[in-house]
């Protein structure tokens, strides 16, 4: 009858003792004889409480245990790991989300809505603004996370009229970004193809008032390239499949995603039909996802709840018309085809799609206008999605009160092939990584200080030396790069990688080809850089670092742009823009300013942590793969958390709580205490034959050394 059974080991001082001291998933209780199977069956709740804390095969034993029985999530102290369980369970309800209403973290099974309460509990009576970093690779399920805690505040916050329609517009800016800024990837359908900071905020009432929105590093290139496979960005696809008939007459639109180059994989024979093969060479941009239909995704009807969710949050028909418009042109931008002349220069083929567009036209050969063309068109969608978040955040009306913050950015990456944008979101990883370690790190010596207990000093590996030899001023890898990208002449990414090799070559954490031995070399491009991440091994392929960095648009596109008619083109497009001589910005350092940003925001706040992991690579239900788990368990740093968590004590309870669970045992505390509560304890311990060693007693908590001494008091409840 209770398929879920959670066992509540130590805290639950709510139910009576010593009858009943569990309770189901359900929320039924349960004997302690069917709790103790249970604990066998389900593992513990809490790494912490692992007899073999440094073992990673008991680690990833317990995750699995918890898994088979649908129990998704497990603590290491305040830190949630999630495995995502590819199904809906039923635990996501509204009297899921009363169950962890105002309820202590430890006293119900862990689920992300602790995570939340706590958080917000912790806003509302500490008066400190806090944010929740969700980590873990694509798949993991760090986007449905933060939709689930934005949704548990929705439900369970206080509210009024005006907060009504923030509520509203905070949960329908969630599909709104998804159309825009997710696709379908190898790795998931609804991939996030950009870094999401969401502040959502509360007045003194604690209900939500607002919000603000930071975005972070799109990946544009999607636009007009995707890998076999995967899709293009869904707003797309649900424009043609779902867009009224008139609404696609106005656009000049067809319903047909295969007629859109930028939508479909460009075969042989229609290549040189539309003047695709040139010089009888084929050109690389003809490789594009070819998978316009996804079984787990109906574009039609996603298509009405994006266009519902563009009204709640404000936008006017005609604002949606041009936001629109933009979308068909950059389809119409893709089927813009070029032939060669004699001179060498290219000239557009096809006629008919230029009524829609501006005209192209420059002394560049195929390749040049091939490439300036798709510049333009990242440029275009790109501005377009930082348009459209601004736009979001103005009708979120920022006001300045608490705050908690919700951090969803892409986890960690290692593809066969890494090129400059997984170097980018690797490094992403690298600092949120070393944030993790100070915060931990300082908020247990922070509790030890507070308590009054002496902090023994934890060995740990920091990853700042990795950070630097990517950011460092002048010597730093981006530093490199940009330089690179200044330099007249010659400059290509293969000089980068010699220049590498000469400033950073003897660095512990960077090799290439040339500097390798041989062992290593066999296993190594010649164009590639290797960068030993606290993840693990990456090697990185030079090819179009240059280019990706420098992300240039010709001036006179830009030119073309400010003249459009189109309102919102012309708030992306800035004339001051083209008055400016001085260079833009490269996208790495781009990349690291808002970085740098990022952490002093994330900095200023109490963190929670919410540690999201992918069971297999199939997408499916039930399957745990224990080598891809083991490799986040690696690269999450979950074992080193865990270290650092029991470095000096497994438990800590307030004496309250220890005291009210386990008076029963000794008869100087029962049937209730009189004097203070830490001598209370005190005694109690006494009694029970704790060795000093065992424990420590605080100015306001136990803290106790093994797990095992907790067990054997928790079994004497029993008896
Ligand atoms: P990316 O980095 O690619 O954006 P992500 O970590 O954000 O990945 P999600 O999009 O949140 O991953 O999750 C991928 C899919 O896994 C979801 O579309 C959903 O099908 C499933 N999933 C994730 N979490 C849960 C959950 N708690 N319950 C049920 N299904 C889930
Ligand atoms: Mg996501």
């Amino acid at each position: 009858p209770h398929q879920f059974i959670e066992l509540l080991p130590f805290a639950n001082h709510l139910l009576p003792l010593p009858s009943l001291q569990a309770v189901g998933s359900d929320g039924v209780r349960i004997s302690m004889e069917s709790a103790l199977t249970a604990r066998d069956r389900v593992g513990v709740q809490d790494f912490v409480l692992l007899e073999n804390h440094t073992s990673e095969a008991a680690f990833i034993e317990n995750l699995r245990k918890r898994f088979k029985e649908n129990l998704i999530y497990t603590y290491i102290g305040s830190v949630l790991v999630s495995v995502n369980p590819y199904k809906d369970l039923e635990i996501y309800t509204k009297n899921h989300m009363e169950r962890y209403r105002g309820v202590n973290f430890y006293e119900v099974s862990p689920h992300v809505y602790a995570v939340s309460d706590n958080s917000y509990r912790s806003m509302r009576t500490e008066h400190k603004d806090q944010c929740i970093l969700i980590s873990g690779e694509s798949g993991a399920g760090k986007t449905e996370a933060s939709k689930k805690i934005l949704q548990y505040y929705a439900v369970t916050c206080p509210a009024s009229d005006q907060v009504e329609t923030v509520k509203d517009r905070l949960l329908q800016s969630n599909p709104v970004l998804e159309a825009f800024g997710n696709a379908k990837t190898l790795r998931n359908d609804n991939s996030s193809r950009f870094g999401k900071y969401m502040d959502i905020q509360f007045d003194f009432k604690g209900a939500p008032v607002g919000g603000h929105i930071l975005n972070y590093l799109l990946e544009k290139s999607r636009v007009v390239h995707q890998n076999h496979g995967e899709r293009n960005f869904h707003i797309f696809y649900q424009l043609i499949e779902g867009g009224e008939e008139d609404l696609l007459r106005r656009l000049g639109l067809e319903r047909n995603p295969q007629q859109y180059q930028y939508l479909v994989k460009v075969g042989d024979t229609r290549a040189s039909l539309y003047g695709w093969v040139w010089n009888g060479t084929r050109q690389k941009s003809c490789n594009r996802g070819n998978c316009p239909k996804v079984s787990s995704i109906n574009d039609r009807s996603d298509w009405k709840v994006v266009r519902k969710a563009l009204s709640v949050i404000g936008f006017s028909e005609d604002e949606v018309e041009e936001l629109l418009n933009i979308i068909a042109s950059v389809l119409h931008l893709g089927n813009i085809q070029y032939g060669g002349e004699d001179s060498g220069n290219a000239y557009i083929t096809t006629d008919t799609q230029i009524k829609y567009l501006a005209r192209l036209k420059s002394p560049l050969n195929l390749e040049q206008a091939s490439s300036a063309r798709d510049a333009l068109s990242k440029a275009v969608y790109g501005r377009t999605f930082t348009w459209l978040v601004n736009k979001i955040n103005v009708s979120l009306t920022y006001k300045n009160a608490s705050v908690i913050g919700l951090l969803d950015i892409y986890g960690f990456e290692v593809f066969q092939h890494n090129s400059f944008e997984q170097f980018c979101i690797n490094y992403c990883n690298e600092k949120l990584q070393q944030l993790f370690i100070e915060l931990t790190l300082k908020s247990e010596q922070d509790e030890y200080e507070a308590e009054g207990i002496t902090w023994e000093p934890v060995q740990y590996f920091n990853n700042k030396i990795i950070c630097d030899l990517v950011e460092e001023k002048f010597k730093g890898i981006i530093s490199i790069l940009d330089e690179e990208c200044l330099r007249p002449g010659d400059a290509s990414d293969i000089t980068f990688l010699e220049k590498l090799e000469n400033t950073v070559g003897g660095h512990a954490h960077l090799t290439t080809h040339k500097l390798a031995d041989g062992k290593t070399r066999k296993v190594m491009g010649r164009e590639e850089f290797r960068l030993l991440h606290y993840a693990g091994e990456v090697n990185y392929n030079v090819n179009g670092f240059l280019d990706k960095n420098n992300d240039l648009l010709f001036r006179n596109l830009k030119e073309v742009m400010c003249m459009s008619d189109n309102k919102i083109l012309t708030q992306c497009f800035d004339r001051a823009e083209l008055k400016d001589s001085k260079r833009p910005e490269t996208a790495a350092t781009q990349f690291k300013t808002s970085l740098a940003k990022l952490m002093e925001i994330l900095m200023s706040k109490e963190p929670s942590y919410v540690r999201c992991i992918k069971p297999n690579d199939a997408k499916q239900a039930g399957r745990f793969d224990d080598v891809l788990i083991r490799h986040q368990v690696k690269y999450l740093g979950l074992m080193e958390n865990l270290r650092v968590r029991r470095a000096g004590f497994a438990y800590r309870r307030h004496y309250e709580t220890f005291l009210q669970r386990y008076k029963s045992l000794c008869p100087e505390t029962w049937p209730s205490w009189q004097g203070k509560l830490a001598d209370g304890v005190s005694t109690l311990v006494k009694h029970l034959g704790y060795k000093p060693e065992e424990y420590k007693l605080g100015r306001s908590k136990i803290f106790i050394r093994f797990p095992k001494t907790l067990f054997a008091t928790e079994d004497a409840l029993e008896t």
